[in-house]
């Protein structure tokens, strides 16, 4: 996905992407500092960096007892459209939780040729460490 500053935000928050989740990345590129105040901050950032291919902003804010290895993210689909349904959890809480609707397509002229479209829901949960927030597991539904 094509994206500048100017770019409204894949997260849906209908700012540009340099006034929202782009603040963060650009903020983890400078010095791999994790500058997402509360926990929905944390997942509309990581779903950007889904949408955009930023997969060392993925693992990074990935809690260590749970990251992978890697991502190998899936180049055929495309990440298109986040509904936050709740969350839990702000600057001074240890842990939280954000619920999600995350929707995705296919990217046309994928070798597999098929259209693929759907919706992932889950139930994430964050936890705060060092004063940043990771990604720590979630319940897909
Ligand atoms: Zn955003």
């Amino acid at each position: 996905m094509n994206i500048t500053a100017d770019t409204r935000c894949p997260c849906g928050t209908g700012e540009t992407y340099g006034s929202c989740c782009g603040r963060l990345h650009a903020a983890f590129d400078a010095d791999g500092s994790l500058t997402a105040p509360t926990p929905e901050a944390l997942m509309r950032s990581r779903f950007t960096a889904f949408a955009v291919g930023h997969e060392a902003y993925l693992l990074a804010t990935w809690a260590p007892q749970t990251r992978p290895e890697s991502l190998g993210l899936d180049e055929s689909l495309r990440w298109y459209r986040l509904d936050v349904l709740g969350s839990t959890g702000g600057p001074f809480d240890a842990a939280g939780t954000v619920e999600f609707a995350a929707h995705y397509r296919s990217v046309p002229g994928t070798p597999e040729g098929q259209r693929v479209k759907g919706v992932q829901r889950e139930n994430s949960r964050f936890v705060r460490n060092g004063g940043a927030w990771y990604y720590l597991d979630g319940n897909v539904s």
